[in-house]
């Protein structure tokens, strides 16, 4: 981690009156994500963790101020990824792991994963759904311990007993045993409410449901609904209660429109949406997290012998393929669309192959980064402080060496990465 700003230097030699130190960035162009277009040669000014201007043209700085020559690169807000899961990564001894490794091990390889994300130029993600080592991730992140991403966690996702989210799938009988609620696993109304009170009580930012079957949890079924109506609704309005959202993980379309019925904030995935759903999501607002390159990754993955167990790789071969086409559809139809790739089912910092899959859907190149920037910033509710080059807003920004705008590829060269003032990356 290199401070832009020699802290010890400027308190020696300034009086308490004396202007904080400031960092002049210098870029040749810049991503308007509010107007998708591309701007050239433009100053940000940074004092402390905001920005405090933005001017066109190279202004010089002050005296003892610091210059980011960014002249020949790109520049844009901080990237935001609304589906990770940093605690773990793909691997074919994956569904071993959870029988021999304890949350230290965990831990460990979550500081690895978080800081590949933000070198990828990702400074925000949401991590929906984990053993609950991403809550002591999110906090150590914060308070400067571990170089990572903002993380906004769900701590662990909520099912009910052998849904998507049951952490004993498949395992044998005594293994199994009957979790409950206060490891996410549910079964009627009471158990709902106290399941989303525990993960609130745990650190949880947000709630995480699987409103459907999935494709990597040892169980058959991918898609059926996996929550009674009176169930998915207790969960919402108790989460509604604390101020916090519900993201519904789904494939089934049934599963999915129960979620929205209930007023859920996000869908993920979303593979099998119907356009009655869709239609439903446009008048409700609901959100759309497509996750196009996990689906993509599963299929590619089950192709190779013996990397899934036998009922995960005929799902993930089904499922997979499918999401990039229900993204397109969606898109043309109107709904709401955030970036979000399930980054941990294929390895970390490759966040940006969702771009590319995005714009072979039609999407323009700027309007896909501007659903990983503005419009993940409305997802959160944290557009008036993240998502956009302005004054008064976290100075999270980051540069590509490329012009996305006539190549979206050049998502892949990140070269400059600052969260809140603090320069994490800087390539020349
Ligand atoms: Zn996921």
């Amino acid at each position: 981690m290199k401070r832009t700003i020699p802290t010890l230097l400027v308190l020696m030699l300034c009086s308490p009156l004396c202007h904080a130190q400031k960092s002049y960035i210098h870029a040749g162009k810049m991503i308007d994500v509010k107007n998708k277009k591309t701007l050239s040669e433009m100053t940000i000014i940074i004092e402390e963790d905001k920005i405090i201007a933005v001017e066109s043209g190279y202004l010089d700085p002050n005296q003892g101020d610091d210059l980011i020559d960014l002249k020949d690169k790109t520049v844009m807000p901080g990237l935001m990824d609304m589906h990770v899961h940093l605690e773990n990564e793909t691997s074919p001894k994956r569904y071993l792991d959870k029988f021999v490794d304890n949350d230290a091990d965990i831990a460990f390889n979550a500081m690895v994963f978080a800081k590949t994300t933000l070198m990828a130029g990702f400074t925000t993600v949401r991590d929906l759904g984990g053993s609950g080592v991403n809550i002591s991730l999110r906090n150590a992140i914060n308070a400067g311990k571990v170089e990572g991403p903002r993380v906004i966690t769900s701590g662990k996702s909520i099912a009910p007993t052998g849904g998507h989210a049951d952490p004993t799938n498949g395992m044998r009988r005594d293994l199994m045993g009957d979790p409950g609620p206060e490891v996410g696993v549910i079964n009627g109304v009471a158990d709902a409410r106290k399941a989303v009170r525990q993960q609130v009580k745990n650190g949880a930012d947000v709630i995480k449901i699987t409103a459907t079957g999935g494709v990597l949890s040892v169980a058959k079924d991918g898609n059926a609904p996996q929550f009674q109506q009176d169930e998915i609704n207790a969960v919402i309005e108790t989460a509604t209660d604390f101020g916090i959202h519900v993201a519904a993980h789904a494939h089934g379309d049934e599963g999915m429109k129960r979620a929205v019925k209930g007023g859920i904030h996000s869908i993920e995935h979303g593979t099998y949406m119907s356009e009655e759903t869709m239609d439903m999501m446009i008048k409700a607002g609901t959100w759309y997290v497509p996750t196009i390159t996990a689906g993509k990754s599963v299929a590619d993955y089950a192709r190779i012998p013996g990397y899934y167990p036998a009922a995960v790789k005929t799902k993930a071969e089904t499922i997979g393929p499918l999401i990039q086409s229900t993204f397109g559809k969606a898109y043309k139809r109107g709904v709401k669309i955030a970036f979000g790739t399930d980054a941990g089912v294929f390895p970390h910092g490759e966040n940006y192959r969702e771009f590319i899959y995005m714009t072979e859907e039609g999407m323009p190149n700027l309007e896909a980064i501007q659903t990983a920037t503005l419009r993940a910033a409305e997802l959160l509710g944290m557009q008036d402080k993240l998502g956009v080059i302005e004054k008064n807003m976290y100075a999270d920004i980051i540069a590509v060496n490329g012009d996305p705008e006539s190549d979206i590829h050049a998502m892949k060269e990140v070269a400059f990465v600052m969260k809140a003032g603090v320069v994490y990356k800087l390539d020349q």
